[in-house]
């Protein structure tokens, strides 16, 4: 596997951390299980099969469950936040999740700012053909993302996809952005604001 480590953590490898016996695949202690893409394909067709209406709310609130446990179980409690951001973000792009980079953190805002390509929620989205419209669709991942800054900040805070390469876009772009609203600020649309998952 070529190695494209996270700043300030060059040797980070998550075969290191991969472990295989007795039919009990761990990842860092936490048992873990293969899924092909395929196989998320199907799930993501049974979904909307079913419950239409509940895929991107779905996708996004298992992510930030994901998300907020994995970073309370790394996370040290005298390691630098970003550091562990950016360490759980290295280990989803090499567990296969897509080539994904943090182009700006700042936890005193609090923002984040990640950028990726090859994502595998638009390659499930483009197999599955559950949407008809042009559309984000890395739900599991944004959720996943405000999961990690929710739990370095101890609030919930929120990941939104302003770019996706499932509608055409060149990467997909995701920011993690506060829940609150200034006064100041112009407020959303009705029916979206501020609940978390939706976008
Ligand atoms: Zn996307």
């Amino acid at each position: 596997m070529t190695e494209k480590t996270a700043p300030g953590d060059e040797g980070h490898s998550i075969e290191n951390a991969l472990r295989s016996e007795n039919g009990v695949l761990t990842v860092g202690g936490a048992r873990a299980v293969v899924m092909t893409e395929a196989a998320y394909v199907f799930l993501m067709k049974v979904l909307y099969e079913h419950a239409p209406h509940t895929i991107k709310y779905a996708f996004y609130d298992m992510g930030y469950r994901v998300g907020e446990q994995l970073m309370a179980s790394l996370q040290k409690e005298d390691e630098d936040p970003e550091r562990g951001f950016r360490l759980l973000v290295e280990t989803y792009r090499q567990s296969g999740y897509g080539d994904l980079e943090v182009t700006y953190f700042d936890l005193g805002e609090p923002q984040a700012r990640l950028s990726g390509t090859e994502l595998f929620e638009v390659a499930v989205a483009r197999e599955a053909s559950v949407y008809r419209t042009p559309r984000c669709v890395c739900h599991y991942s944004r959720g996943m993302f405000a999961g990690f800054m929710s739990r370095l900040l101890r609030r919930e805070v929120i990941c939104e996809e302003v770019a996706c390469q499932y509608r055409g876009e060149e990467r997909c772009e995701f920011v993690v952005l506060s829940l609150q609203w200034s006064e100041d600020a112009v407020p959303p649309p009705a029916g979206e604001a501020g609940a978390p998952g939706q976008q």
